[in-house]
């Protein structure tokens, strides 16, 4: 099952959308520490401005929110090996 469907450079309305100096790569670089909230605010704001934009990453944002809430509510540290491991085939692919 594919979570997130094919990558796609314009989102559902079929609008391009390009960001000036971020692009998806940059995002994705970026995203846990967004997620962890340690990114500040101008920053922050550019890749909330992109996930609204892009739907391959908001997407995959979505996933690991919902990911570190099952772990948190888990109470684990970490995420167990089975789900680890189909996270990186998922990051292998994209
Ligand atoms: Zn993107």
């Amino acid at each position: 099952m594919r979570i997130w469907g094919a990558p796609s450079l314009s989102n559902r309305k079929g609008h391009i959308v390009v960001e000036p100096g971020l692009n998806c790569e940059e995002v994705l670089k970026h995203l846990m520490a967004y997620l962890d909230h340690e990114i500040d605010g101008d920053a922050a704001a550019r890749i909330e401005h992109h996930l609204e934009a892009c739907r391959g990453c908001f997407s995959r944002a979505e996933f690991e929110r919902h990911l570190k809430e099952h772990v948190h509510a888990a109470g684990a540290q970490t995420a167990p090996a089975s789900l680890r491991a189909r996270i990186k085939q998922i990051v292998d692919k994209f």
